[in-house]
């Protein structure tokens, strides 16, 4: 899969990482929250995320 090189991303246990490189390889991701009121960065979750299976 080619990277996306305009989403940086250290999420290697997610399907859609590079592996090799930390960057996305969908086109786009969605950003959201699991909070009512995000006020800190640990409240935004990338909603675009699937747990590669090992
Ligand atoms: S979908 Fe989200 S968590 Fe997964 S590699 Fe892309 S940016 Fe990272």
């Amino acid at each position: 899969m080619d990277k996306n090189e305009s989403i940086g991303c250290s999420i290697n246990n997610c399907k859609f990482h590079a592996q090799a490189e930390n960057y996305c390889t969908l086109d786009q991701i969605m950003v959201g929250t699991h909070e009512e009121n995000p006020t800190e960065k640990e409240c935004t979750d990338c909603d675009s995320f699937e747990y590669k299976a090992k």
